[in-house]
C-alpha cells in the first residue's frame, strides 16, 4: 500500500514544485532558512523509515554482542540498503545549509557499517563494537538535522 502510494505522492510533489517554480520569478528565488509545516510534513514520509531503522540498530547491537557474525553481516546487507537511499533523498530535501552536513554524516555512517561488516568477516569483536558506537553517533547526528512533527 505504502509502496504504491509513494510514487504517486512524488509525482504530486514534482507537479506542485513545477507549478510553484513557473509562477514565481526565477531571478528572485529566495533561499529558505526555516522549515514550513508543509515541508516538515513532506519530510516525515521519509523520516519515519529512517527513525525505524535507528530503532532496529538495537538488533544489530545484539548480534555484535553475541558475536553472531552471520546475522551481523546479513543485517548490514539487508535492511540497510533502503536506509541509504532514504537518507540521500531526505538530505536533498533539507534546508540548503543542512544538506551538506546531512550528506556528510550519512556517508560517515555507511563507512562505519562497512567497517562493521569487515570486522564481522574477521570476527573482530572489539572493532565491531567500536564501529557500532561510532555509527550510532552519526545516525543520531543525522536524525537531529531532520525536523520532526512528532
Ligand atoms: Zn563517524
Amino acid at each position: 500500500m505504502k509502496n504504491l502510494f509513494r510514487p504517486l505522492l512524488c509525482l504530486i510533489l514534482v507537479f506542485t514544485t513545477t507549478l510553484l517554480v513557473s509562477c514565481g520569478s526565477p531571478t528572485k528565488a529566495k533561499i529558505p532558512t526555516v522549515y514550513t509545516p508543509e515541508k516538515i510534513a513532506q519530510l516525515q514520509e521519509y523520516r519515519i523509515p529512517i527513525a525505524e531503522a535507528r530503532e532496529q540498530m538495537s538488533t544489530l547491537k545484539e548480534f555484535i554482542d553475541t558475536e553472531n557474525w552471520v546475522n551481523t553481516r546479513t543485517f548490514i546487507h539487508g535492511p540497510l540498503g533502503e536506509l541509504r537511499q532514504n537518507m540521500a533523498i531526505v538530505a536533498r530535501k533539507l534546508l540548503p545549509k543542512d544538506q551538506k552536513p546531512a550528506q556528510q554524516v550519512a556517508k560517515e555512517l555507511f563507512g562505519h557499517f562497512e567497517r562493521i561488516d569487515a570486522a564481522a568477516k574477521q570476527r573482530n569483536s572489539i572493532s565491531a563494537k567500536n564501529e557500532y558506537s561510532e555509527a550510532i553517533k552519526d545516525f543520531d547526528a543525522y536524525l537531529n538535522l531532520v525536523p520532526s512533527n512528532s
